[in-house]
Order: C-alpha cells, then structure tokens, then sequence
C-alpha cells in the first residue's frame, strides 16, 4: 500500500473504538518512518473518537425508564416490522424497526444491565463503535419518518418511535446525521427557516393574496385570538393555503394575525434529534406569541410541525404555555361546529383522504377532516387503513430533507399507492405540506394522474361569499 487510513492505537479509546469508514485516507509521506507514521493519529480520526463519546453521553442521557423497559421486554417478535412501510415494501430485515435501535439497545444492555456488566468485565459483549454509528445512520434518518405505526402494533407496548427520536440525539451528537437535515438545522437556527427564507419572501405572498383577495392579511396585531404560523414548504410550494385562510377567517369574523418576528412553524430540531435546537425553534414561537399576547397559536397544514409545537414544545423549554396549540383542521372544524362557516355546492368528484401521521396516529384528529369533508364532499371514500392505523406516505421525519433517501423515500411510498389504487379516487385531499409534496411526487413518478388538494384550500373554495353591497349591484344592472 501506498497509503493508509491513519488509526488511532487502542490506547487512545477508552471503549476500543475503531476508525469510522468515512475518515479520510491521508497519503503516508514518503519520507516519513514508518514508527512515526502509526504513533501520531490523524487530526479527523481524533475527532472522531471525540465525537463518539459526545455521541455515547447523548444516548446515555437518553436512557430513560420507558427505554430501558422498553428493551427489556422486546419479545423479538418481528410484528413491529408488518408495520413499518421500509420493511413492507423492501423486505430487507435491517429495515425492523426495533433493529434500527441496535447501537442504543447495544449501550443499554452493555451498562444498564447485570448481565451485560459482568460480560464487560471479562472483557465480551458487544460495544457501539464510531463505525456502527455511521452504520446505523441511514437506518434511523433515510428509513424512519417516526410515523408510529410500529409502535401501535407492539404487543407489549414498545413505542420504538419514541426510542428512535431519542436515539437520533446520539447520532447527531457523534456527526452521523445526513447533510441535508444538518443544513436545514443550520439554517433553522440562522435565518428562522429550514429552507433559508425570510420575511421579505413571505411579504410578496401576503402582496399577492391582498390583490387577490380584496382583504388584508393581519400581520402584528397585538391581542388578536390566533397567531397563524406558516411552513416554508407552504410559502414557496402551496402559497394558496394562505389565501385559503386569509378568506375562511374573513368570512368567519375570527381575530387572528402572523408575525413579523416568526412565522415559520417546522421544527428542523425535532427532525434531527436535537433537544437544544428544538428548544431554541420553540422559544422563538413562544416568544412571538407572548410578545403579540395572543390567545391560541395555529399549527399550519403540516404534521410534525403541529406534533413539535404542542406536544413537544412544553418540554423542550420546560415550561407550559400561556396560549394554546391547534392545528388548522382543529380550528376549522371548530368553526364549522359553532356553524361560522357557511359552504355553498359539493364537489362531485371521487375523493379520498391521506390522513398525516402526526395529525391523526399521534394527536388523534381524525373526525374533524372528515366532518369538513362532509361539507363539501359528495363522494367521499376512506382508506382501508385510515385514522391511527393510516399508512405513512413515507416523507416525514425529515427523510423529504435527505437526499440521499430519495429512493427509499419512493420504494416507502408504494404503501400509499397500493391503498390509493384500490379505491380509486379522482384526486386525493390531505393536510399536511410534506405528504401533499410527497402524494404528487410518488404519484406523478408512478404515472398515476391523480391531483393532491390541501383540505383548507377545498373549504375556501366552497365558501358562501358575502352578497355584494347594493351599490355594486346597482352599477351593474
Ligand atoms: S416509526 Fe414508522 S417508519 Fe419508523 S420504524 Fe416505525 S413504522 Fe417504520
Ligand atoms: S413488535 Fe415489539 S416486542 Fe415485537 S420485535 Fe418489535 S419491539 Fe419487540
């Protein structure tokens, strides 16, 4: 050999570690002895080792009761691999989702345990390496979206969606998380948006929907009921979901406003595995709506951020909000009980529903879309699995921000289009950003001509609009 991946001596590394594949392979100095060669480890692989112990304490910390009972009472059944849309659609067994937790189950049995205290001390037993980190990489961020199927199908109750979010912590904190994901956290803490945009952006959008409209978009209105939070996908993808709520809320007389100091909802800390991001994505919400003294925040139509602000949020900066949580559906189909919003016509066509895992397995809305379908829907057809035991469509928890999970993100999706051929729908409808953006990919790359519709866009669509004033009619007539 010419040259050689520089390791570290097994003296270096308290838990006999060894080097990561990715190292960088540094050309061996031609003058250089061969003694002096091996003795010095190579600055990366240094790192390296430093960062597998920051990775270690992460996981560490991460072990809390309900993982260690968790892992203490896997049956190894397999059942939560029926569930998981990886494994269904690959078949490849790394893709069971309790497998996926292996270095963290490693870590548990190796210093949480009797049994695998006394194997240490003798010198056996597994270790998690810097190598199996990098391994385990793609297994827990390219073929996971913590939908929670498969905790739902564990009989003995593992939530391994839970476990695997914790597991994320570790993997970040050693440097093994994809490049994607680690850019739209950099660029969520930065700018405030995963995608980088910034207020100016979404100002043009607001332009836009008062010249279309006729109506002001509120923006900073100290006191009113609802602060709106919006998605970066939404604003660039599906800007008509704010011109959808810009005239539902006209028409329904609701208070609301965005805010100039944050309007993005996503939380690219909760994708990643990062508590002290989330935190700080968080804070910022909370600050905005304390400051414009609101009384509810809306979650926009996009799952996990809904999941991250309200069920998450709390612990994340360790105190209980002032305000309360919903996401849009919730607000809709609120309205629609109190009978403020006021529909006109049905549409005709066959649809069906794509219901979000965040939304409806993990926060359990599921009525509400379908009492707003009712409004406006004259042939509307479920899923066979839809509600708690929905199908994810196989985007979410980040994997539509890895682009090295494309392909997998696709073979995940046949789930969904399996449910879809068989009930034949003329367009689907869902609530969520990330599933729409995923639900029109999968489709248009399975040559299935099937258009996806956001739910809030079909109510506005469908609203009784005020009769013009008499002026107006009489400058027609
Ligand atoms: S949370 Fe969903 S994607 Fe992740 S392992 Fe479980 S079933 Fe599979
Ligand atoms: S379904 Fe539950 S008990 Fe069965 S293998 Fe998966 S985690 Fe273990």
């Amino acid at each position: 050999m010419t040259d050689a991946v520089l390791s570290p001596g097994a003296d270096s590394v308290a838990t006999g570690d060894t080097v990561p594949p990715a190292a960088p392979r540094v050309a061996r100095p031609a003058d250089q002895p061969a003694a002096r060669r091996t003795a010095q480890p190579a600055p990366a692989t240094r790192a390296g080792n430093f960062s597998l112990q920051r990775g270690l304490q992460a996981l560490r910390e991460e072990m809390d009761a309900p993982v260690a009972a968790f892992f203490s009472s896997c049956v190894h059944c397999g059942l939560c691999a029926t569930a998981c849309p990886f494994f269904v659609e690959t078949g490849d067994p790394k893709y069971t989702p309790i497998y996926k937790l292996e270095p963290m189950r490693i870590l548990w049995e190796r210093e949480l345990t009797l049994w695998g205290r006394l194997k240490a001390a003798v010198g056996l037993g597994k270790q998690v390496t810097d190598e199996m980190l990098a391994e385990w990489e793609p297994l827990l961020y390219d073929s996971c979206t913590m939908c929670g199927r498969c905790s739902m199908v564990c009989p003995v109750g593992n939530d391994i969606q839970y476990m695997i979010r914790k597991a994320r912590e570790g993997q970040v904190a050693s440097g093994h998380a994809p490049e994607g994901l680690i850019a739209a956290s950099v660029r969520a803490v930065r700018t405030g948006s995963p995608m980088g945009l910034k207020w100016k952006t979404l100002d043009v959008q607001i332009k836009h929907v008062e010249t279309a409209t006729g109506l002001t978009v509120p923006i900073d209105q100290q006191g009113a009921d609802y602060l709106v939070l919006l998605s970066s996908m939404e604003i660039i993808n599906f800007p008509e979901y704010l011109e959808a709520i810009t005239k539902i809320f006209a028409h329904a007389g609701v208070s609301w406003t965005l805010s100039e100091q944050c309007f993005e909802a996503t939380n690219a800390g909760v994708q990643i595995g990062s508590k002290d991001i989330a935190a700080t994505l968080v804070q910022r919400v909370v600050d905005a709506a304390e400051r414009l003294d609101v009384k509810h925040v809306i979650s926009p139509e996009c799952g996990h951020a809904y999941t991250a602000i309200r069920w998450e949020g709390p612990n994340a900066i360790k105190r209980a909000y002032p305000f309360q949580v919903f996401h849009i559906i919730e607000v809709l189909d609120q309205l629609r009980a109190e009978g403020r919003i006021k529909t006109q016509g049905k549409e005709t066509d066959r649809l069906s529903m794509h219901d979000p895992c965040n939304l409806a397995r993990k926060s359990g809305v599921i009525q509400q879309q379908r009492d707003l379908m009712d409004l406006i829907a004259d042939d509307f057809v479920d899923l066979k699995e839809h509600g708690r035991l929905q199908w994810c469509c196989g985007a979410g928890g980040g994997v539509s921000s890895n682009e090295r999970a494309a392909a997998l993100k696709m073979a995940a999706f046949k789930r969904k289009k399996a449910q879809i051929e068989a009930v034949e729908p003329d367009r689907m409808v869902t609530m969520c950003a990330t599933c729409r953006t995923q639900l029109e990919e999968g489709l248009e790359e399975l040559t299935m001509d099937i258009p996806v519709v956001g739910l809030t866009e079909l109510i506005a669509d469908h609203l009784v609009m005020p009769e013009p004033p008499p002026a107006a009619e009489e400058a027609r007539s």
